[in-house]
């Protein structure tokens, strides 16, 4: 069969779309692209609002490994050490406890976005049952906490402590770890979970210190402003600046509890039905056979490569790739190919955003409000959100949507917010504006890691990312990357990646330890081999030129190498995990030196 002879989409005239799809992103395209952000600083940069931070003595102290961040990266890896054997692990986190994104993101409203059943690691190794299909930030954060506990990771955490540098000394085979708190810490190996979104950004809005009411972003809550139940908020007039996975989730609350509430909207997000459900113990204990964690992770990847036999997930990532999977199954064999698949997967997509649109004229009785929260673009141009009040917040009467056409915030004055020629006089300004994404590791990370010969990490990585399995980088011996690109790249569930990278770190350093060595590095040619490999990965069906701007596509701008580095395994994520089992299993650590 020929790709031409696929049935044409229900209901949707590709053509007209595509065309309002490219005009959309044309009027978001700005010259300064990821510049028109810049990191949080004087008033917004408040610290830890949720734990008092305690003075300490600095440390000088050597311990096997020091893990750099204690979110799920860090938490996880440092289980699996031990679980290898490996008992002597320091996590070190700016944060006044574990949890990462989940410390940090205590706004109203925040959940997974992804079934709890695989989005929460280690549940069947602490034996927690998730209330829901999809938790909420309070049980995760607090599912973060059982599982420091439960590991013992709790003795030799270091928090609110940030690293500042991080130094290879070759004499000793060992990295040298200093941090804002004047620690000089030594470790034989160190891992590097800081996170994809860890840095708060702010949009460069003109005024925007001259508010002279309160101000906050969405990561650092305060909720002394608001108070515990946002109870404080009923005699205010509120503005959300953002309409991103994040403000989706806060809005409902806060139109619950606002006085007022003005919704600055650039681009809308595409938001489908969530379908949230408590657990049934009844369900679960019959599902939760051993093993049974480790089966549902490896079915979401093969669902969403088309390779699954049956849809154990079944939520909003995993629908459209098993709808596929099932039309694709209807086609004589010779027929299934690639080409096909593409097809059917852009028909998919045109028809599923198409659905989606119609949802919100379903429930949003403003005839106005509900086109204006229409998305116009690819599915996986923005992050797909999935929300069953968000829409239906904008039906109660202090819940106003303000549309900007792609515009944006014009500026914030003494009393407010200026948006498409409107000044809205507000109490509070709160900025629902995201994380920094693209820029350099380093940058994000807020150290500088100095290898082997003096060479930074900056400096080898100025091209892109160059490492085997997404994690190891010649020249910076005994240290492990923990992030999904050159890996599994599997974005849908990015503790997915984690989970595995941290099997593969436990794996290595298990090795190092019981035999005694003292350095594990990759060679050069398996190093390059690997970018070799990855670089002929098909574009990621995340973001791209013709999308939308945002941070799925470096706000619509080429990011030369850099860009083309960050990518998955060529044959996808279900591909990778299958692959590097087996190379772990097979115990050669293929492209790796010891000494
Ligand atoms: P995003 O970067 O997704 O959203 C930022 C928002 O701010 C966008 O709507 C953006 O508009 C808007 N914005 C930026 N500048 C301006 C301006 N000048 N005027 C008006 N609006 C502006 O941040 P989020 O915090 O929402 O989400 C970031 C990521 O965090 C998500 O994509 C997701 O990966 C993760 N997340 C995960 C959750 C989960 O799993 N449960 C929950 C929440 C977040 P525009 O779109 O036009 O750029």
């Amino acid at each position: 069969m020929s790709t031409a002879q696929v049935r044409p989409a229900t209901g949707v005239d590709i053509t007209s779309v595509r065309e309002k799809y490219l005009a959309e992103r044309d009027k978001r395209l700005r010259p300064d692209g990821a510049s028109q952000y810049v990191r949080l600083a004087d008033e917004f940069d408040i610290g830890d609002p949720f734990t008092p931070v305690t003075e300490r003595e600095p440390l000088a102290e050597h311990t096997t490994v020091v893990c750099i961040g204690g979110g799920f990266s860090g938490l996880v890896v440092g289980a699996r050490l031990k679980e290898a054997g490996v008992e002597d692990v320091r996590i070190i986190d700016k944060a006044g406890d574990f949890g990462g994104t989940w410390y940090w993101n205590r706004y109203p409203g925040a959940q997974c976005d992804t079934t709890s059943y695989i989005y929460l690691p280690l549940l069947e190794e602490t034996g927690h049952m998730p209330t829901e299909k999809y938790a909420h930030g309070p049980e995760i954060l607090e599912h973060c906490q059982r599982i420091g506990q439960q590991y013992d990771l709790y003795d030799q955490a270091l928090f609110h402590t940030e690293v500042t540098d991080l130094r290879w000394d070759a004499d000793e085979s060992r990295w040298v770890v200093s941090t804002n708190r004047g620690d000089r810490l030594t470790a034989q190996f160190v891992t590097m979970g800081i996170g994809p979104l860890h840095v708060p950004k702010l949009p460069a809005i003109p005024g925007i210190g001259e508010f002279a009411g309160h101000s906050f972003h969405t990561n650092r809550w305060d909720y002394g402003y608001t108070g515990e139940s946002l109870e404080k908020l009923a005699d205010k007039r509120v503005a959300i600046i953002g309409t991103g996975a994040t403000s989706v989730q806060a809005v409902p609350r806060l139109s619950e509890a606002c006085g007022e509430l003005f919704v600055i909207q650039r681009t809308p997000s595409s938001v489908d039905a969530r379908g949230n459900r408590p657990t049934d113990p009844e369900w679960f204990a019959e599902m939760a056979t051993p093993g049974w964690q480790r089966r549902l992770l490896a079915n979401f990847a093969d669902v969403l490569g088309g390779v699954a036999t049956q849809d154990l997930i079944q939520d909003g990532w995993t629908e459209l790739s098993w709808q596929l999977r099932n039309e694709m199954a209807t086609l004589p064999a010779g027929e299934r190919t690639m080409a096909t698949r593409m097809t059917l997967a852009e028909r998919a997509d045109y028809e599923k955003m198409d659905q989606i649109r119609s949802r919100v004229d379903t429930i949003v009785a403003d005839h106005d409000t509900a086109q204006h929260l229409k998305a116009w673009y690819r599915r996986l141009c923005k992050r797909p959100c999935f929300h069953d009040e968000y829409l239906q917040s904008f039906n109660s009467p202090n819940t106003h949507l303000v549309d900007t056409d792609g515009k944006g915030v014009e500026r914030i004055t003494a009393k407010g917010v200026v948006a498409g020629g409107q000044e809205y006089e507000v109490d509070c300004v709160i900025y629902a504006s995201g994380f920094e994404v693209n820029t350099g590791f380093t940058r994000r990370s807020g150290y500088e890691v100095t290898g082997r010969d003096g060479v930074t990490l900056t400096d080898r990585w100025a091209d892109g990312m160059r490492t085997l399995h997404g994690m190891h980088t010649r020249g910076f011996p005994n240290a492990f990357v923990v992030q999904p690109s050159q890996g599994a790249n599997l974005i849908a569930n990015v503790p997915s990646n984690i989970v595995d990278s941290a099997a593969t770190i436990a794996a290595i350093v298990g090795h190092a330890v019981r035999d005694g060595l003292r350095e594990v590095e990759v060679t050069a040619e398996a190093e390059q081999a690997w970018v070799d490999l990855v670089q002929t990965a098909q574009p990621s069906a995340i973001g791209g030129p013709d999308c939308t701007p945002g941070y799925y596509n470096n706000e619509g701008q080429d990011q030369g190498s850099a860009g083309l580095r960050l990518v998955g395994y060529p044959d996808g994520p279900a591909a990778f995990f299958r692959y590097i089992e087996q190379w772990r299993a097979a115990g050669a650590f293929e492209g790796l030196e010891f000494q």
